[in-house]
C-alpha cells in the first residue's frame, strides 16, 4: 500500500470506484482530499461515453467533490481522437449520446447517415431497431464499424444494464464485420492518459473495479494497479482472472487512510 501512495500519478475509473449511479461511495470524499494534499497528479478516466467533461464535473459537483473539467477523459473523447487521427476529414453515422456527440463534434467529425466513413456505438438510452438497420446498411456498404468501449454491462443503482459491446453485438452479428474498440483497456486510451498525468508509467498506477479493463490495462501498460471492491469485483472472482492487481482495497478511503493489502 506504501508503494501504491507513494506513486506521483493516480488514473482513476469511476463507476465503481467513486460512485454508484448517483451515489458516492464510502472514503471518495477523504481520497479525493488526499489527492490534493499529497500534490498527487490526477484524472478520472471512464470508459462510459455518454456524458461530457463538464456533466462529469457537475456530477462530482452535486456529489460535493470539486474537479475541473480537465481532469476528466472518456471513451468518447478517446474514440474522437482515434477517428481523427486516422482521417481528419471523416464523417460518421452515430448511435450514443450527448458525451459521444459533442466529442465527435469538437474533433471535426461530420454527422452522415448516407454515406458515412464510420459507424460508432456508445451507450446510449435511445437505442433502437431502425438505428440498428440503419447502422448494418452503412456498415455493409463500407462503413468501419467502432465501438467506444468493450464493457457489456454499465452498473446502475438497480442493477446491470447492457453497455457499448451488447449494443454493438447485433450490429456485428448481422453485417458479419467485428468492430474496433478504443476504451479500456486499449492502450490508445492509456497512452493519452498517461500523456495528461504528465508522469512515466512506473510513477503512476490506475484505480479501478473491473479486472478485465482496469487492471489488464494497468498491467499492460506498466502501472501499479489497485483494485477496489467497492465496484462489480468481488475477492472471490479475482480466482477466475490468469492475472492479479498489486494492490486489493475495499474502497479508494483506504489508499488515503494507507491501510489494507
Ligand atoms: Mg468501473
Amino acid at each position: 500500500m506504501e508503494q501504491l501512495r507513494s506513486k506521483k500519478g493516480f488514473i482513476c475509473d469511476m463507476d465503481g470506484v467513486i460512485y454508484h449511479g448517483n451515489k458516492i461511495l464510502p472514503g471518495v470524499t477523504e481520497f479525493v482530499e488526499w489527492l490534493y494534499r499529497e500534490n498527487k497528479n490526477f484524472i478520472f478516466l471512464t470508459n462510459s461515453s455518454q456524458l461530457t467533461p463538464a456533466e462529469y464535473k457537475q456530477k462530482l459537483e452535486r456529489m460535493g467533490i470539486e474537479v475541473d473539467s480537465g481532469r476528466f477523459y472518456t471513451s468518447a473523447l478517446a474514440t474522437a481522437a482515434f477517428i481523427r487521427s486516422q482521417n481528419p476529414r471523416a464523417s460518421a453515422y452515430v448511435i450514443g449520446a450527448g458525451g459521444l456527440m459533442n466529442a465527435l463534434y469538437d474533433a471535426g467529425i461530420t454527422t452522415n447517415d448516407k454515406n458515412p466513413d464510420y459507424v460508432v456505438v456508445g451507450e446510449t438510452d435511445s437505442y433502437n431497431y431502425e438505428k440498428i438497420v440503419k447502422a448494418v446498411t452503412l456498415v455493409n456498404n463500407g462503413a468501419k464499424l467502432i465501438g467506444t468501449n468493450t464493457d457489456i454491462t454499465g452498473p446502475m443503482e438497480f442493477g446491470l444494464v447492457p453497455a457499448c459491446r451488447s449494443l454493438i453485438s447485433p450490429i456485428e452479428v448481422a453485417s458479419g464485420k467485428k468492430a474496433y474498440f478504443v476504451g479500456k483497456p486499449n492502450p490508445l486510451i492509456m497512452r493519452t492518459a498517461l500523456r495528461m498525468l504528465g508522469v512515466h508509467s512506473e510513477e503512476a498506477a490506475i484505480v479501478g473495479d473491473r479486472m478485465d479493463s482496469d487492471i489488464i490495462a494497468g498491467i499492460e501498460t506498466g502501472l501499479d494497479t489497485c483494485l477496489v471492491l467497492s465496484g462489480v469485483t468481488s475477492m472471490e472472482m479475482l480466482r477466475d482472472f490468469p492475472y492479479a492487481p498489486r494492490v486489493v482495497a475495499n474502497n479508494v478511503g483506504e489508499i488515503a487512510y494507507g491501510n489494507g493489502d
